[in-house]
């Protein structure tokens, strides 16, 4: 239950955290290169500027005599192209190493030199150079300058990024696993052991209730040996309260047996031996006949094969008792209650087929659930609502399993399996 609960717990923490971890890599990324890419913009600005009084004198003289710019912050011959284009969009002159294989176009653009390769990406800008004409006051258009980069070394720097932030985010992640060991870890601490506690206070409470229990019910059967010490009245007292403390002790008996079961260090480890199913069935039929035909119900037992299998013979007649004492309880008078055993291949089956009231499909995934009852027998006296859950337990300590099927105002039938004992030998 609790492993299921650490699995459940730090795989939500892994999601969430890989959630944000992700979006807040892709945050940096994006914001980072958007950044580079602006860096670069106003770069290639500050060149075009920088360059743009030169057009007449490159016009006249050609670029023999463009010496101002070297390779240094501003300008890499190696990475970047200025040129210089007259009016007709004709090249006057260049300088750099970079090859624009494109005619000038106003603006800032981003052209790819070779159609796949996004390395082969350049960012251009692209100035027109015109003349004021004072007469009219119109400008007439002298040329362009374009300054083009290749985006080559923004690519890798970005690529670059990206590797570290995935390499930081697998990282993070692996601490982030490990974190989330410690912390799911002591999430789940506190809360198995107020549940361990829980339990153990309810098989303290219950073995501490059993003493006074106990005594109670001694002094009543002393009490009702002698009904001529007692009034008449007084005698329907003691009656009533003799049936209640026996209930009780049924109800603490029960609280503590679950709670044994549950918790491997409370259990006593009962005795296994070898049991004949035939016999151990048998003896539970004899006991309870009485109470059929006190309620006028037919119990009827067969036994298709002998049946041996190895486990505790008190919590098997506890498993099936309360069983079979559910189909007289909760079956009418004039119907039929069946017990059939059976080995299927290595498996001892016991049935418990009645023909009572039934129970409603809604219902029937709780029924094994600590203390429910269907709501209209809930009022009925007598049951506790551990009775199918305490049966559940034993099947389930024997390394067997219970199910159930049935239909309102039809009956129900129940079924057990449990290992034979050749496969019990081998544990
Ligand atoms: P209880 O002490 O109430 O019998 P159980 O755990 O044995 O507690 O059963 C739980 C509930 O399951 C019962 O209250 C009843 O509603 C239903 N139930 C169990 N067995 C039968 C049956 N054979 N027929 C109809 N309802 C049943």
């Amino acid at each position: 239950m609790f492993q299921n609960l650490r699995v459940r717990l730090l795989l939500s923490y892994l999601i969430v955290m890989e959630a944000i971890l992700i979006l807040f890599s892709g945050g940096i990324y994006f914001l980072f290169s958007r950044s580079l890419s602006r860096q670069l913009d106003n770069k290639l600005m500050t060149l075009a500027e920088v360059v743009a009084p030169t057009f007449s004198q490159v016009k006249h003289q050609g670029t023999q005599y463009f010496t101002q710019l070297g390779n240094d912050n501003l300008f890499n011959s190696k990475t970047q192209a200025i040129e210089w284009f007259d009016s007709e969009k004709r090249r006057l002159g260049s300088h750099g190493n970079l090859v624009v294989p494109f005619e000038p176009q106003p603006g800032l653009l981003t052209l790819y030199s070779s159609k796949r390769s996004s390395s082969s990406r350049i960012r251009t800008i692209t100035l027109s150079v015109s003349l004021n004409s004072s007469n009219f006051q119109q400008s007439s258009l002298k040329g362009y300058i374009r300054i083009s980069q290749s985006l080559t070394e923004l690519e890798a720097e970005k690529n670059q990024l990206l590797l570290n932030l995935v390499i930081a985010t697998l990282a993070t992640l692996g601490l982030v696993t490990l974190g989330g060991f410690w912390l799911t870890e002591n999430a789940v601490k506190p809360i198995e052991k107020s549940v361990q506690q829980q339990k153990q206070f309810t098989a303290d409470a219950s073995h501490e209730l059993r003493g006074p229990l106990t005594a109670i019910k001694a002094s009543i059967d002393i009490m009702s040996r002698h009904p001529e010490r007692l009034h008449d009245k007084d005698l329907r007292k003691v009656g009533a309260i003799a049936s209640a403390t026996e209930q009780m002790i049924h109800l603490v008996e029960d609280l503590l047996f679950l709670a044994r079961t549950d918790t491997p260090n409370l259990q006593s480890n009962p005795k296994w031996t070898q049991i004949m199913l035939n016999n151990l069935l048998q003896d539970l039929v004899d006991l309870l006949e009485p109470l059929a035909q006190e309620k006028k119900i037919t119990l009827d037992y067969q036994d298709l094969d002998k049946v041996w299998v190895m486990g505790n013979e008190g919590q098997l007649k506890r498993l099936f008792s309360n069983l079979i004492y559910n189909a007289l309880n909760y079956t009418p008078a004039e119907g039929f209650v069946m017990i059939r055993l059976l080995q299927n291949n290595r498996w001892a089956k016991v049935s418990v087929k009645d023909t009572g009231i039934g129970i409603h499909s809604k219902d029937l995934p709780h029924i094994f659930d600590r203390f429910w009852r269907a709501d209209k027998v809930r009022h009925r006296s007598g049951g506790t609502g551990l009775g199918l859950s305490i049966a559940q337990s034993i099947a389930h300590y024997h390394r067997g399993k219970i199910t159930v099927e049935s239909q309102i105002g039809i009956g129900s039938y129940f079924e057990v399996i449990i290992p034979i004992l050749e496969i019990k030998k081998s544990y």
